[in-house]
């Protein structure tokens, strides 16, 4: 006997011992997998001229002995080799999700949840099975062999007979205790209300025998007064004349049960029915099963084209962000079919990179069924639909913004980064496609709101669009140039994305032509919010101290460009902007990746002219003390850097300074 790896063990504990109320989900699992063996066969077929296959032929077949409690998954696809069942079966730790799965499991300590969060695959056999038997026959070869396992420690394989390619997966169920009991897996009731609840999709048959009655020819009666039994030609003649009394019709209709394999699932697409046709839960537990999530979808909604291109699409956005939506192994695509057989399990093609967590599946007659990777980018029936789709999820996601303010917000809580980095993808290209679904959070209304609603509160003598960006609202909210902003009466927009920034910049405005308003970081030496007398005033002020802003500036050397006046109100002694293109934030964000170390601002120190600080300043310019004009500089551009939420080039420093204040 062979043991199970590590992380085998853990998962198949898990099963075993699982509190986990939906254990009939192991079908539909065990489905799946015969359904992607016979996939992988027909794809293999596509390309390789020597696999011949009627695609007819092929199907998955459920069985089940009530008597020896056993119930079989069978399917004609590429089976497995001796090698493959052992890796297969015997390992799971190839599969990147499990990894998660167990890590996760052991934090929590909570198995429900993560049966239930992830497609559970081959292992949830053991949910309900004391002893699992997989014999299997690769396609091509013509040796057999057989799995077997109590789910505990180790699994064995041997050698077995099978007559046809494909694999056979036989469970026997588990014995029946006080509180659980398993025969309804061994019905063709149970059986069959599963099949139809989780595999009523799947695109190959699914088949298994079911009783039937029928009714029988009738016999002779023995008490019959030599009324033979009228034949079938006879019975028709009577029934037609109807005058004499019909002696079949005196007799009782007899009925005997036979058994007879019926295809249990509908395979009609869903997405070739009519949307109103289709019961919102039926559209759920396609999307839940197909695409392996356990939650509803947010939004599902479908496009049939017809003309000259015709298809149907049906498309789902999730509730929730796959765990590795922003990792690189994250990939986008749509299942694509061509008159309902899969193509492709992701095409990439059918979805820009900013909705790449929409799941769904395009349907098309008219696309041919060896399309291959290279024919497809260049495929324009492929790239209309793209387009159609791409403007399909604007609308509707639009649709969810009006109608369900709050589910939207869950939606952009998950996935609104994603539609930020579309337009910063595309240097600003993208904004009059996506600008119009990004929230942000406003400081004067205290809650999230979209750009136009900023817009349409703004006063007539505001003209550009302020933000602040930095890690939190309750920070930002207090920053002295956040504090001016909202004092002249403008709002302001906390972002606390890393990419709000590099949007906007790659936006630079809201709104069309005339309409449009400038967006301006509240931190930049740009802003342009002051009236003409206060900037005349400031010249002034500038001038008249050029002198001090000279020893200022030498005394905080590289740190600024520049030491001047501010020409809008605070509160603060100083604080300090970027003059640049770039912003403080975006040194910050920039300055933690791998080849941001160069990037600077260019900074200002802002002096409050009004505030007491500044004529203590003057006084020491006058006296001649450059000492301490030099010792405020420090400590006045060191504490703006702190109320922005900077780091501080050397801390020991500033506390001696502001020590030698104290002393
Ligand atoms: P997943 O389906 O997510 O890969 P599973 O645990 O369900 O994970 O299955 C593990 C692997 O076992 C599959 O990837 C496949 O290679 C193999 N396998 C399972 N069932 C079958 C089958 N009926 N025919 C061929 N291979 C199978
Ligand atoms: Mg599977």
């Amino acid at each position: 006997m062979k043991k199970f790896k590590t992380e085998s063990k853990k998962l198949l504990d898990l099963m075993i011992n699982s509190i986990y109320t939906n254990r009939e989900i192991f079908l539909r699992e065990l489905i799946s997998n015969a359904s992607d063996a016979v996939d992988k066969l027909y794809f293999a077929s596509l390309t390789d001229s020597d696999i011949q296959l009627n695609r007819a032929d092929l199907r998955i077949v459920v069985s089940a002995d009530e008597d020896v409690r056993t119930v079989t998954v069978s399917d004609n696809g590429i089976g497995m080799t001796k090698e493959q069942l052992d890796k297969n079966l015997g390992t799971i730790a190839h599969s990147d999700s499990l990894a998660f799965k167990t890590e996760n499991a052991d934090q929590q300590g909570d198995d429900v949840d993560i049966i239930g969060q992830f497609g559970v695959g081959f292992y949830s056999a053991f949910m309900v099975a004391k002893s699992v038997r997989v014999v299997s026959r690769a396609y091509g070869s013509d040796e057999a062999w057989a799995w077997e396992s109590d789910g505990v420690e180790g699994y064995s394989i041997s050698p077995a007979e099978r007559a046809e390619h494909g694999t056979d997966v036989i469970l026997t169920l588990k014995d029946n205790t006080d509180e659980e009991n398993y025969d309804e897996f061994a019905t063709e009731f149970g059986l069959r209300s599963l099949i139809k609840r989780y595999s009523n999709y799947v695109r190959y048959p699914i088949m298994m025998e079911v009783t039937k009655t029928r009714e029988v020819a009738s016999q002779p009666s023995a008490d019959g007064e030599g009324a033979g039994t009228p034949d079938a030609n006879d019975q028709a003649a009577h029934a037609e004349g109807a005058t004499a009394p019909d002696v079949s019709a005196q007799q009782k209709p007899e009925y005997e049960t036979y058994r007879e394999l019926e295809t249990i699932n509908s395979m009609i697409p869903i997405w070739k029915r009519r949307s109103s046709d289709v019961t919102e839960e039926e559209y759920n537990e396609f999307y839940k099963t197909d695409f392996h999530d356990f939650a509803d979808p947010t939004c599902t909604f479908s496009i049939h084209a017809e003309g000259a291109l015709s298809y149907d699409a049906l498309l789902f956005i999730p509730s929730r962000a796959p765990y590795d939506l922003y990792s690189k192994d994250y990939k986008k695509g749509l299942a694509l079919y061509s008159s309902n057989v899969l193509i492709m399990e992701k095409c990439e093609e059918l979805l820009p990179d900013y909705y790449n967590f929409v799941r769904g599946v395009v349907d098309s007659q008219d696309l041919s069924l060896n399309i291959s990777r290279e024919t497809l980018q260049h495929n324009a029936q492929l790239r209309a639909i793209a387009k159609r789709i791409e403007k399909k999820i604007t609308a509707e996601l639009k649709k969810l913004l009006e109608n369900d303010r709050e589910t939207y917000e869950q939606f952009f809580d998950n996935f609104g980064r994603g539609l930020e980095f579309g337009i910063y993808n595309s240097y600003g290209i993208l904004k009059n496609e996506l600008a119009d679904l990004l929230l942000f959070y406003s400081a004067k209304q205290k809650k999230l709101i979209t750009l136009a609603e900023y817009v349409g509160a703004m006063s007539a003598d505001q003209k550009a669009i302020y933000y602040a960006t930095g890690e939190s609202t309750v920070r930002l909210e207090k920053l002295p140039v956040v504090q001016g902003v909202l004092n002249k009466g403008f709002d302001v927009l906390l972002c606390t994305k890393d990419v709000d920034e590099f949007c906007f910049q790659s936006m630079m405005s809201y709104g069309e032509g005339g309409e449009a308003h400038e967006l301006q970081n509240v931190a930049s030496g740009n802003l342009d919010l002051s009236t003409d007398e206060e900037k005349q005033e400031a010249e002034a002020l500038a001038k008249d101290n050029e002198a001090l802003f000279e020893v200022m500036k030498d005394a905080l050397g590289d740190a600024v460009s520049k030491v001047t006046v501010a020409s809008r109100a605070t509160d603060v002694p100083a604080f300090v902007t970027a003059a640049g293109p770039v912003s403080l934030e975006m040194e910050r964000i920039l300055s933690q990746m791998p080849d941001g170390e160069g990037i600077k601002s260019e900074r200002i120190l802002e002096l409050n002219a009004k505030h007491p600080v500044f004529e203590v300043l003057r006084q020491a310019q006058a006296e001649g003390d450059a000492a301490k004009v030099r010792l405020y500089a420090d400590i006045l551009y060191n504490q703006a850097l702190l109320m922005e939420g900077m780091p501080i080039e050397d801390p020991v420093a500033y506390a001696n300074a502001v020590t030698q204040l104290m002393a």
